[in-house]
């Protein structure tokens, strides 16, 4: 098995500004970028994993959701 990452958040922001993107890898591949908003998800086309993010007052969730198989 392989030991890298198969998930990864790349969390795009700029000193001054705050956050301005999340780009998402899942299954070794970037499978796309969603806007810093609320709610936003992206769903892999791969293993069909939902990626959400979700921002409440002082700190956001970026979670997985799967469905059973
Ligand atoms: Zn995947």
């Amino acid at each position: 098995m392989s030991k890298k990452s198969i998930v990864d958040y790349r969390v795009n922001y700029q000193p001054g500004v705050g956050v301005l993107s999340v780009e998402v890898t899942c299954c070794h591949q970037r499978i796309g970028e969603m806007r810093f908003a609320d709610q936003q998800s992206l769903t892999c086309p791969h293993c069909q994993a939902r990626h959400v993010l979700s921002i409440e007052h002082n700190h956001f969730h970026l979670s997985q959701h799967k469905k059973d198989v």
